[in-house]
């Protein structure tokens, strides 16, 4: 019999004597015995006997310490990790100590259908697999997706062990309103396609997030004041959980002006306090505006993305006026 004191990962010696002999078992099942003892959760998502699953395991988005004690173990328990950057993948591990007796094989975007259904299979199985991805959690903007749908599709479990995502940590900084929001990923890289993305916030009321890169930042948030005009507030949140973290709220005709902001970033911008219009109230302007010349349909198009509205319904409304 050996004699353990237990030491908190704070530096604390914790009040509790453990006495192991080696019939305890495992070192993972002697410390699911003291968590029992000192109240803690450990218990895991059930799994029956031999049936495989399919764990998404969150990654820090910078800061090692953001692992969670329980992503570590199910690392070290599967039998097979999928992962975005095997190389990424081992250096964690090595940081964190962490020694992972399953297979590791990489699963990145461009290898996704091809590997998918392999790995589904084998949680078919009755294989433990992990999906872990470079920063943050698996599937929101990075692989997962396929093998998720495929797991599911074929009858098989799918779990979360859960913890950082970036989109979550800006909106929450962010101070706005959180309790209806919108994530609409990577901001568009082309033009048009931006400003068709930031032109659609203008009516809508719920907190938005993207992701951007550093590279088009300036370039996006000054379409952003043009779109939605200098008065409506930004926070732009950079390098989230690292050293040089930064999170900036501001008016867009302030942040438009912003240079130099380099690092990992997610852009969260405030809801819109203009409602949008009701199309009944807008069917004599466009009637007016057809009278003075222009073509309908453009008058139409102007005011519903004044207004936050379709155009069709006001269309509609027109036709149906005209035809009173
Ligand atoms: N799956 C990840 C998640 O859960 O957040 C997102 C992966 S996506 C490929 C990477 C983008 O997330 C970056 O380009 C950046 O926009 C955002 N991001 C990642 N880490 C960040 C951080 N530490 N601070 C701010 N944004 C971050």
């Amino acid at each position: 019999m050996k004699l353990y004191y237990i030491w908190h990962a704070t530096g604390q010696k914790m009040p509790y004597l453990v006495v192991y002999s080696p019939e305890c078992g495992s070192l993972w099942a002697l410390m699911r015995q003291i968590g029992e003892y000192v109240g803690a959760r450990q218990d895991m998502p059930k799994t029956k006997k031999g049936e495989g699953v399919l764990t998404l395991v969150a990654s820090p988005l910078g800061n090692d310490l953001d692992l969670s004690p329980r992503a570590k173990r199910e690392i070290e328990e599967a039998d097979l990790i999928a992962a975005e950057d095997t190389r990424r993948f081992w250096d964690l591990c090595r940081r964190e100590g962490i020694r992972p007796r399953g297979r590791v094989v990489s699963y990145y975007d461009q290898v996704e259908k091809e590997k998918a259904g392999k790995i589904a299979k084998e949680v078919l199985e009755g294989a433990k697999a992990v999906l872990i991805s470079d920063a943050g959690t698996p599937v929101i903007n990075d692989p997962g997706y396929v093998v998720v749908n495929e797991v599911l599709d074929m009858g098989g479990r799918v779990t979360a062990c859960p913890g950082p995502c970036a989109a979550i940590v800006a909106l929450a900084l962010s101070g706005f309103r959180a309790d209806r929001f919108c994530y609409e990923g990577f901001v568009p890289r082309k033009e048009g396609e931006r400003r068709k993305a930031f032109k659609r916030l203008l009516s809508e009321e719920r907190t938005t997030v993207f992701y951007e890169s550093a590279r088009r930042l300036e370039e996006s948030l000054k379409e952003m004041e043009e779109e939605l005009g200098p008065e409506r507030r930004i926070c732009i949140a950079r390098e989230l959980t690292k050293e040089h973290e930064e999170v900036v709220r501001a008016p867009l005709g302030e942040a438009a002006s912003l240079k130099g902001m380099i690092g990992e970033i997610a852009l969260v911008v405030e809801g819109s306090p203009k409602k949008p219009g009701d199309a009944r109230d807008f069917v004599e302007e466009a009637e007016k505006m057809a009278r003075g010349g222009e073509r309908l349909k453009d008058a139409i198009k102007k005011i519903a993305e004044r207004e936050g509205f379709a155009p069709r319904e006001l269309y509609r409304l027109v036709m149906e006026k005209r035809e009173k």
